[in-house]
């Protein structure tokens, strides 16, 4: 078998591609590229009786640089066995690089990412009592002040946007009125799929609050959200938002005008658009008193932004003298 005369003293070998493969090892190596022509020279050891343990020496140019198995000497002195003799020298180990950390996603990326789970929402939907279209958010995902409403209606179902029917239009001119605009901060709601009003009429436009049991199925997503767009400020819309946020009644007129908390961030609760609207049948006066409180809450959110504030802004909804 010697065709070279050079031979190899396999369990030499077998030593040093041994040593060879802990060295990788410890270096956090976990795998090692083969050729077909070195796996058959291993199983050929392997089957090796002690009595033909010589093998042939291959050239080690023949073999890819890369390849561990090059690290076999070409020649060993002759047995014994056990103490294999002089080895020449390991090739320095070559460096394994990492590839390039992904750059990491942005907020953007990250709601999108939200939005998609919560369009699946398999809590949400095993309900059977939310219509099967979400409505996720609005807005600027670096927002200062977050507004939380309570679940889409039919205007936000169609258009795939909260608050965008009669209550988010008042909703959009109190941001306006605040020196912001609607795309500058966020606007998501406490249930992301309109509730199914279940009678023997067709629902129509007819809407409802979402129950707990709606709510908590989608919280998952609202917490997801918060996290991401870290706002300076949370504005709980009405008693339901309100409620689902902080796990307990709430009257809205008690707990309106103070700085709560929302796991950390600042909370503040204050009258639904829709509360506003229908305060409106009830006469000016009525609406209007309603309208400088919830206008108040607004200016502690502006104080608490450090917005400036002009002193039109600050009359906003006095009674006129
Ligand atoms: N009311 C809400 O609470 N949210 C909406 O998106 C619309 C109306």
């Amino acid at each position: 078998m010697a065709d070279s005369g050079e031979t190899l003293n396999p369990i030499a070998a077998l030593h040093v591609f041994t040593a060879h493969l802990e060295a990788r090892a410890r270096a956090g190596q976990t795998r090692i590229w083969m050729s077909d022509e070195a796996r058959t020279a291993l199983k050929e050891i392997c089957r090796m009786k002690p009595g033909r343990m010589v093998f042939p020496a291959r050239p080690a140019a023949s073999l890819p640089a890369s390849q561990p198995v090059s690290a076999i000497p070409k020649s060993v002195p002759s047995p014994p066995p056990a103490a294999p003799g002089r080895v020449e020298p390991l090739p320095p180990l070559q460096e394994t690089k990492l590839p390039p950390a992904a750059p990491p996603l942005s907020k953007r990326d990250r709601l999108a990412a939200v939005t998609a789970r919560a369009e699946l929402a398999p809590a949400a939907r095993a309900l059977g009592t939310l219509r099967g279209t979400m409505v996720f958010a609005t807005g600027d995902p670096d927002a200062a002040v977050m507004f939380i409403g309570e679940a889409p209606g039919a205007d936000e179902e169609k258009q795939g946007e909260p608050f965008v029917g009669v209550a988010g239009q008042l909703l959009t001119k109190v941001i306006k009125a605040m020196g912001l605009e609607r795309s500058s901060v966020y606007i998501t709601n406490i249930c992301k799929f309109r509730p199914i009003v279940d009678d023997d009429r067709p629902q129509g436009s007819r809407n409802r609050q979402p129950t707990g049991v709606e709510m908590q199925s989608c919280m998952e997503f609202v917490l997801e959200e918060i996290s991401i767009v870290r706002p300076k400020v949370i504005v709980a819309l009405g008693r339901t938002a309100a409620e689902g946020l902080l796990q307990r009644d709430v009257a809205v007129t008690r707990l309106r005008g103070q700085w709560l908390e929302f796991q950390g961030t600042p909370l503040m609760v204050t009258f639904h658009p829709s509360y506003l609207k229908r305060k409106e049948d009830e006469g000016e006066a009525v609406a209007f008193a309603e309208k400088r409180k919830h206008w108040e809450d607004m200016l502690m959110v502006m104080e608490r932004l450090e917005m400036s504030i002009t002193e039109k802004q600050r009359g906003y909804f006095l009674p006129k003298s």
